[in-house]
């Protein structure tokens, strides 16, 4: 999900493929590429006053979409899980994306090559992060035109929790935020149920922030600079047994003080939010 530059939020989705244990093989691989990419148009955009369709593409290209962000130059950037690419669309041309990065079905961990990227973020000049993603738990940076810069990252594997995984150890970078004025690039480490920040010119950890009441999964990341510097999370369902120990919501952390400061939504499994950039709009 992502506003665009008219306003209208942009939803990439799935239509009626469903990510289960039959999607992928133990190598990372797409396992219903025969049946073909998804037919209908995967990104819509929605008036975010009305609610209305005002446009939508993308048909006949996607196999499992994950994220979509869109630059200050309103080209389109998504990420497909199946696919294992990213890819890069201007506005002009939503039929022949202007960049693809990945080989396409082929999970790899090299600097042109990733398996299952979740997310990605656009600087001012164009220089871009991908988040890669569920297997391979790094960062890497890239120049607009998409030469690899750096990578930074880790795995934790199946995550320990924040009150045990080391700074730059991801269970799965799921989203990311930048916070441009503070020149950070903020990931949501799903598993490990934190938010770290790292300094975008050269990946350094910056800092970290989670609580208690968000518990040990978190999916995705807001930022706006408003009130000081604020964080918009939502974490997700226990993936215990027995009663719930953790409420799903959305939560803002103060980047100052690393407290949380409000809560808002009521969520059965979020995957995403967005926040306007002076902090008054939440989606999810
Ligand atoms: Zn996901």
């Amino acid at each position: 999900m992502s506003f665009d530059n008219s306003g209208n939020v942009l939803v990439f989705h799935r239509a009626n493929n469903i990510w289960d244990s039959s999607t992928f093989d133990i190598q990372n691989v797409y396992q219903h590429q025969s049946k073909g990419p998804i037919a209908g148009n995967t990104i819509i955009a929605f008036n975010r006053v009305s609610g209305a369709v005002a446009d939508e593409w993308g048909a006949g290209m996607f196999y499992m979409p994950h994220g979509i962000t869109v630059d200050r130059e309103s080209n389109v950037w998504v990420t497909d899980v199946a696919l294992h690419q990213v890819m890069k669309f201007s506005e002009k041309n939503r039929t022949h994306p202007e960049l693809v990065l990945g080989t396409k079905f082929r999970p790899g961990h090299s600097e042109v090559t990733f398996c299952k990227p979740t997310a990605v973020a656009v600087l001012d000049n164009g220089d871009f992060f991908v988040a890669d993603g569920y297997c391979n738990a790094r960062i890497l940076k890239y120049s607009r035109s998409g030469e690899f810069v750096l990578s930074w990252g880790k795995n934790a594997f199946g995550g320990t929790g924040y009150a045990h995984a080391p700074p730059n150890f991801f269970a799965v970078p799921h989203a990311l935020a930048l916070a441009s004025d503070r020149n950070l690039l903020c990931v949501a480490d799903r598993e490990n149920g934190r938010v770290q920040c790292f300094n975008t010119e050269d990946g350094k950890f910056h800092s970290q922030f989670h609580s208690q009441v968000i518990g040990d999964r978190l999916f995705s990341v807001g930022y706006s600079p408003a009130n000081g510097g604020q964080l918009f999370v939502v974490n997700g369902p226990d993936l215990h047994n027995g009663p719930p120990t953790h409420r799903v919501l959305g939560f803002v952390i103060d980047m100052g003080t690393h407290k949380v400061t409000s809560k808002f939504g009521q969520f059965e499994n979020p995957h995403d939010v967005i926040v306007s950039p002076d902090g008054t709009e939440v989606m999810h």
